[in-house]
């Protein structure tokens, strides 16, 4: 195995890999898994990996998990990025992509950090994992978990769509509902884990999610010959896979793998849940929690982040940006990019598709730009706001 050890996204402390972590023992921030990059650059090309497996674990030796561990996995990642020429000529710009993230196991990209995730943890010894969700993460654990063999205990708030409660359940995860936010799931969790021997697999705060994320940096490098787009619209919760993309192209770039060029990264959140962009907005370097935070876009009702600070560094670096959708025109435009382009996107892709029109039209994204949108998940697990 390539990782080194873990290193503080704040304060720099390096920690061993070896034990089961969560934040900085200093300061309380994310830690994010190092590598010996040179070491991979002798040994992995950008053509040997031509010939691999379709998953992300494809970029096995950028992963964590020992060479000879099996990794815990359905076959998550290597998704399609796929034309929306259609939405894109509408819009009017004239080279638009879909990342179609429905199409992993569990039908959302949560199922990328999982499986890294609980790789890690079952190796290190957790044998009952815990996660507050707003709904995708709780369904991925809960598939992982099992697949594993080890327990789940997933909180999430009570009105959380039925699809990812029901979902939970049959896959035999203990579900607490919650009267309150995802926030108030993770409080609970970090009161009765010590009692109750949970490890918290709650996204950045284990080292081990954002590197199952980060593969969509890695396969959108790939999936473009290596010519990273101009523009990435990305819906924005916790931000674990803006904040993994830009890891990965930090990696790929010392591998020698793409350029200094990056896209302009956009955070896309809710008119009711829109943390991130306030605090871009306001100029802030981290973002005050949001208050009385509402949402269809269940993913993306995350009124605090730990990686605020990441996030907004490098939408800041990126000369990208951030901007709100209210809750109607997402389902409004869910029609229109479905009717165009034949997927069933999730309200948090759809956001995104709103956004791009305004961001045209203003003059901030221009028609001659590469634009990828992230399609996170499938509309199929939010019935409940489609019904006429
Ligand atoms: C969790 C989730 C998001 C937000 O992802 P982050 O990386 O935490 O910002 C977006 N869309 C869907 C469908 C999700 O489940
Ligand atoms: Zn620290």
């Amino acid at each position: 195995m390539f990782m080194t050890h873990l290193e503080c996204t704040a304060c720099g402390l390096r920690h061993e890999w070896n034990q089961l972590q969560n934040l900085c023992t200093a300061c309380s921030k994310p830690l994010f898994p190092r590598y010996d990059l040179e070491a991979i650059g002798r040994v992995l090309t950008r053509d040997a990996l031509a010939t691999r497996e379709k998953s992300l674990w494809r970029y096995r030796e950028v992963l964590p998990l020992a060479q000879d561990a099996e990794p815990v996995t359905f076959g998550e990642g290597g998704t399609p990025l796929l034309r929306a020429d259609r939405f894109g000529a509408d819009v009017g710009v004239s080279e638009l992509w879909i990342k179609d993230e429905s199409q992993n196991p569990t039908q959302s990209f949560k199922a990328r950090g999982m499986t890294t995730a609980v790789s890690m943890a079952k190796q290190l010894g957790a044998t009952k994992l815990a996660v507050p969700t707003a709904g995708n993460a709780g369904g991925a654990l809960a598939a992982y978990a099992a697949r594993a063999g080890l327990e789940a205990h997933i909180f999430m708030p009570r009105d959380t769509p039925r699809a990812n409660q029901i979902e939970c359940r049959e896959l035999g995860a203990h579900v607490t509902l919650i009267d309150g936010l995802i926030t108030d799931c993770g409080a609970e969790i970090a009161k009765r884990k010590a009692a109750e021997g949970w490890f918290d697999m709650s996204t950045l705060k284990e080292p081990y999610r954002v590197e199952g994320k980060k593969t969509l940096g890695y396969e959108l490098a790939e999936q473009m010959n290596w010519q990273l787009p101009d523009v990435v619209l990305y819906p924005t919760g916790g931000g674990t896979g803006l904040i993994g993309m830009w890891k990965a192209f930090e990696e790929m770039e010392t591998l020698g793998w793409i350029g200094s060029k990056r896209p302009r990264m956009f955070s896309i959140q809710p008119t009711g849940c829109a943390p991130i962009v306030r605090a871009f907005q306001a100029g802030e370097t981290s973002a005050p929690e949001f208050p009385d935070a509402h949402t269809v876009a269940s993913g993306l009702r995350v009124p605090k982040a730990v990686g605020d600070f990441i996030m907004l560094r490098i939408l800041r670096e990126s000369g990208g940006g951030a901007l709100t959708v209210d809750d109607a025109e997402m389902i409004r435009i869910t029609r229109e990019v479905g009717r165009r382009e034949g997927i069933f996107v999730a309200p948090e892709g759809a956001a995104c598709f709103a956004a791009l029109r305004s961001l045209v039209a203003d003059g901030t994204i221009s028609r001659d730009e590469r634009v990828v949108i992230f399609n996170t998940g499938s509309g199929i697990k939010y019935l409940d706001c489609y019904e006429d």
